[in-house]
């Protein structure tokens, strides 16, 4: 019975994410949905990006949290469009569903925003689990988090097309082994896109803007 419970919830879930997928088609918009751990670098990557390419294209974000609205607030100052979602009012669910995204999308108008990313709940696990919708799902995994994560928490590796290593210029405080981190992720995702930065210092970024044009080009 459980069992059977479970597959319903995902299986519902599933119709609503292709209805927002012919939606986003429909706008030429191209949603990202950024995944990983609290305090991985999620929303900081999000800022740098809008820095970076926020003159050449339109962009937006659906912030997900249980809580608070302080990542949607840091990102309002770039004066783009940013909804929040808090998941609380709702039992505090540690992921955003796609009908919690097809919500949110109903405040943004579409045919002005190419670019959509969706912060999804800091969580390594459940969030991998319901799509939403989205042309790519990203992983983002700073490197104080080590090495064998991939290896842990699989299924986020393996549903990301893309793995983002944030805070690379901490490397010389901690032991994580940046060649083992990627090697577990390839085992785990052979096709899987890496990328290393440092929001903080500025570096690395390029690869990632390179790789976004990439999705955005082809549309997913
Ligand atoms: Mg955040
Ligand atoms: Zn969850």
């Amino acid at each position: 019975m459980d069992i059977k419970l479970v597959k319903d919830i995902l299986e519902a879930n599933d119709v609503v994410a292709r209805g927002i997928r012919e939606k986003l088609e429909q706008s030429g918009t191209v949603m990202i949905n950024v995944m990983g751990s609290p305090g991985s670098g999620k929303t900081s990557l999000i800022a740098k990006t809008i820095e970076g390419m926020g003159e050449t294209h339109r962009i937006g974000v659906i912030e997900g949290d249980i809580c608070t609205s302080i990542d949607a607030e840091r990102l309002a100052r770039y004066h783009i469009p940013v909804v929040q979602i808090n998941t609380e009012p709702f039992g505090g669910e540690c992921h955003l569903p796609a009908p919690a995204v097809g919500k949110a999308l109903e405040s943004f108008d579409l045919s002005s925003c190419d670019l959509l990313f969706v912060e999804n709940v800091g969580n390594l696990v459940c969030p991998a689990e319901f799509e939403i919708g989205e042309a790519a799902k990203v992983v983002v995994l700073s490197l104080p988090e080590g090495d064998d994560k991939p290896l842990k928490y699989p299924l986020m590796f393996r549903e990301s097309r893309a793995m983002v290593i944030s805070k690379i210029d901490l490397g010389p405080h901690i032991d994580t082994n940046i060649g083992k981190l990627t090697g577990n992720a390839h085992l785990v995702n052979p096709g899987l896109d890496i990328f290393l930065l440092s929001a903080r210092e500025g570096t690395g970024l390029e690869a990632w803007f390179a790789w976004l044009e990439g999705v955005l080009r082809s549309k997913g």
